[in-house]
């Protein structure tokens, strides 16, 4: 955690104490929301209520975290949105750091005060008493601050998780449009020269006509994972339909179109029968235009136009075979 984040989390911690509220998980996202966005609707709210020096109670406090609360459930459906869901997200992370800090030093907080009320034992029984009290109420602050992250922490996880189902294409398990774009966005940041490849399932058509659709989508299936085993480490995507586009990094015009055309050729040699009644599939096979670029991510789109025109080229001279543009 950054010291700002822990400066941060310490003075949410010592304005709590100055208005007299406990350190629940409630009060800490408050305060801490307060000091850290002064501008924000809660950050409003507490400075009216404390500016002149007055103390907000309990009850002002938890009309504010309902209202913050319900503006969240009012967000939460819109969450499809990426901006949205990045918002959240961002906002999920810092209150797991918050409660996590707050933990620990609630837990030095602890520490602290069973010290003490060992010193006091014997000639201050009352002193002690009022002690042991507070260490039993902050130790039960650090559970639920504890329970808390760990919350915090299984949604960040769902997050990922629907992260990661929005970038990958259903039938196939390979990375979609939008993580297709995101990787090429990374590379083209990173300045690192790449050749993309765009693949197209040669007459595919007439293998949903032969045989349905169903063997189709199994074809389709086929050839994104003969396609991903081929050009491993390098990313392979469903660009739509029968195209899968390959990005690989650090690779030229002839290594790219050498790899490329290696996996094209340990596909069209396999010989494919209907798992139902054996009959052959046929030839099942691709076409592919290369271009390479290092340029930012205008010239990866240009590049992938490039390719297409190879792929359009590639077709026109007779199918399963690859070139560069
Ligand atoms: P070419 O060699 O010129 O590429 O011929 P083609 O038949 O592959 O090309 P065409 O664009 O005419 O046909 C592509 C077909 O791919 C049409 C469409 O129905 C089929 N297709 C696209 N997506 C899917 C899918 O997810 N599942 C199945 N089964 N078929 C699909
Ligand atoms: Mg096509
Ligand atoms: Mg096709």
């Amino acid at each position: 955690m950054s010291s700002a984040t822990q400066a941060d989390a310490e003075n949410a911690l010592a304005f709590l104490a100055q208005q007299w509220l406990p350190p629940t998980p409630e009060n800490y996202t408050l305060a801490y929301i307060a000091l850290t966005e002064p501008k924000s609707q809660i950050g409003r709210a507490v400075n009216a209520i404390t500016e002149g020096g007055v103390r907000i109670r309990q009850g002002e406090a938890d009309e504010i975290v309902t209202l913050y609360a319900s503006e969240n459930a009012h967000a939460e459906p819109a969450s499809n949105n990426d901006a949205e869901r990045d918002a959240l997200r961002h906002q999920t992370i810092k209150l797991g750091e918050v409660a996590s800090s707050a933990a620990a030093a609630t837990g030095a907080f602890t520490r602290d005060l069973s010290a003490e009320a060992e010193g006091f034992a014997g000639d201050e029984a009352r002193t002690v008493q009022i002690v042991t009290r507070m260490i039993e109420r902050s130790r039960r602050a650090e559970e639920e601050l504890n329970a808390a992250a760990k919350e915090v922490e299984s949604l960040r996880e769902e997050l990922e998780a629907a992260r990661d189902d929005a970038e990958r294409d259903q039938l196939t398990g390979l990375g979609n449009r939008r993580a297709i774009d995101r990787h090429l966005q990374r590379l083209a940041d990173g300045g690192r020269p790449r050749a993309i490849g765009i693949c197209d399932i040669d007459h595919f058509k007439s293998v949903n006509d032969r045989f349905g659709h169903g063997v189709g989508d199994r074809v389709l299936k086929l050839v994104a994972s003969s396609l991903a085993a081929s050009c491993a480490p390098h990313f392979v995507g469903r660009w739509g339909g029968e195209e899968f586009l390959v990005v690989m990094d650090d690779e030229d015009q002839d290594s790219g179109m050498a790899l490329l055309d290696a996996a094209r050729a340990d596909l069209s040699v396999r010989k494919l029968k209907l798992r139902e009644n054996d009959e052959p599939l046929g030839v099942i096979s691709f076409s592919a235009g290369v271009a390479v670029t290092s340029g930012d991510h205008g010239a990866n789109i240009a590049a992938i136009h490039r390719a297409d025109t190879g792929l359009y080229c590639a077709k026109a001279q007779g199918r399963n075979r690859v070139l560069a543009s």
